[in-house]
């Protein structure tokens, strides 16, 4: 037989991206994709992110547990990479298990032994230091998620692992507080209690215990064994730690980056699916060059339902941003682009960003590291549609002025739009 890496017909590893600032569709996409994937595993971010899946049996807001669970036949991988808050994972399979999705501790859900825990303390330090910042808030979501990837970095962070060894865990703990009551006390911060957070996690400990493994050589066994892997991103990529809009980012490798040293697999073979909605959104604070405001903002907003799933907060709209997805996409080595909520454009305007002006008067189409507050984006007007398209099914059934918008992105970010999305059911997708 050959070695694994000649055999020719190993089925490759898929990643899905959102190409912005998230809440690009990822959940429906991935849902999609994940219909012929053994696994869907998650390697960034933590409970900050929320997949809706839109099912026959109603909407699911998935926040940690990665959107292949509802499929009977996928394996789910919380990865290494990814802040677990092991409370809030506990509520979220109760919360998915009431729904009557099936969850199976060690069977459909599986999370790494390396990943990193999220505790109260980091939620009470993600307050704090957002406060600090007084008018510079970077708007988090305040649940610890920052916090913990700092103490990971900082070499102080409890991992899941430490959860089901007992002996370890006391001591983890102990030195996680050691640490942190040094600075915390002075700060006016509450002091973390050793013995009720190590009962607290125990507990978690015991019950997650089935799904805490090595998932990092789980994962490298079955893609030898040409099993096909779909590794799901959250957040977007300009909230990448450091491709991103810093500081306004979020505290990991949200890019493609991030899938392979958040979930233990080799870089080989990996293709890059991006997802971009067909205009643009950020939630929290941070330079957006393309917003809207006003009226047309409002409009937007209510026509896509621009609202978190995870927090409820009110999107910010904008417009399609060609500099940002084509920087966006380069960086994260994106093979083609999933358009969403094609829908949603139906009687608006249509335009594209093609390039920034900057504060000098120069113009670019290259993604500026500082200042992005301070470029005045540069716009190609299209004739818009007033057509329902939420039933097209066929590229030739869409509005020709659909059609040539979808083409302009195409050429404008140098990258092949082969799905375009337009409604939230499963169904509702054009291939072309
Ligand atoms: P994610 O974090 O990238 O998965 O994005 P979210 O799930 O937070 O937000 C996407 C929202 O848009 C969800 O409510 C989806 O049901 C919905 N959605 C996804 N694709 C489409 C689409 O093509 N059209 C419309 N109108 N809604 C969509």
């Amino acid at each position: 037989m050959l070695p694994p890496f000649l055999q020719p017909d190993r089925m490759p590893t898929t990643c899905v991206v959102g190409i912005l600032w998230g809440d690009e569709g990822k959940g429906k996409v991935i849902d999609y994709l994940a219909a012929d994937a053994d696994y869907v595993v998650r390697y960034g971010g933590g409970h900050n992110a929320g997949h809706t899946l839109v099912l026959p049996s109603g909407k699911v807001v998935l926040n940690l547990v990665p959107s292949g669970v509802v499929r009977e036949h996928t394996k789910n991988v919380i990865g290494n990479g990814v802040v677990v808050d092991p409370i809030h994972l506990c509520a979220e399979i109760d919360r998915l298990t009431e729904r009557g999705v099936k969850i199976e501790l060690g069977q459909n859900l599986l999370v790494s032994e390396r990943a990193h825990v999220i505790v109260g303390a980091h939620r009470e330090q993600d307050h704090w230091t957002e406060n600090l910042r007084g008018d510079t808030k970077i708007g988090t979501t305040g649940r610890g998620i920052g916090p913990a990837y700092g103490d990971r970095s900082a070499r102080i962070g409890l991992r899941l692992g430490d959860l089901i060894r007992p002996d370890r865990l006391a001591a983890a703990v102990a030195a996680f507080a050691h640490q942190k009551n040094a600075w915390f006390e002075p700060a006016g911060l509450p002091r973390i209690d050793v013995d009720s957070t190590i009962a607290e996690l125990r507990a978690a400990g015991e019950r997650l215990a089935p799904a805490i493994q090595d998932t990092g050589r789980l994962l490298r066994e079955a893609r030898l064994a040409g099993q096909r892997i779909l590794i799901e991103g959250a957040q977007g990529c300009l909230l990448d730690l450091e491709h991103g809009t810093y500081p306004f980012v979020t505290s990991s490798n949200a890019s493609t980056g991030g899938a392979f040293s958040g979930t233990g697999l080799p870089p080989h073979e990996l293709e890059v699916i991006g997802i971009a909605k067909a205009y643009a959104t950020r939630v929290g604070e941070g330079p957006f060059p393309t917003e809207y405001d006003g009226d047309l903002a409002d409009r937007l907003r209510q026509a896509g339902n621009e609202f978190g799933s995870a927090t409820g907060r009110p999107r910010r709209c904008g417009a399609f941003d060609s500099v940002a997805v084509r920087y966006s996409g380069a960086v994260a080595g994106v093979d083609r682009l999933v358009l969403t909520n094609l829908d949603v454009l139906r009687g608006f305007e249509l335009r594209i960003a093609v390039g920034y002006k900057l504060p000098d008067g120069s113009t670019t189409t290259a993604m500026p590291a500082f200042d992005l507050e301070r470029v005045e984006p540069e716009y190609v007007e299209l004739p818009g549609f007033d057509e329902d398209v939420t039933n097209v099914r066929e590229w030739a059934g869409l509005p020709a002025n659909a059609r040539a918008y979808v083409e302009a992105i195409e050429e404008h970010t140098g990258l092949a739009v082969r799905t375009i999305s337009v409604g939230p059911g499963r169904e509702q997708v054009i291939v072309r």
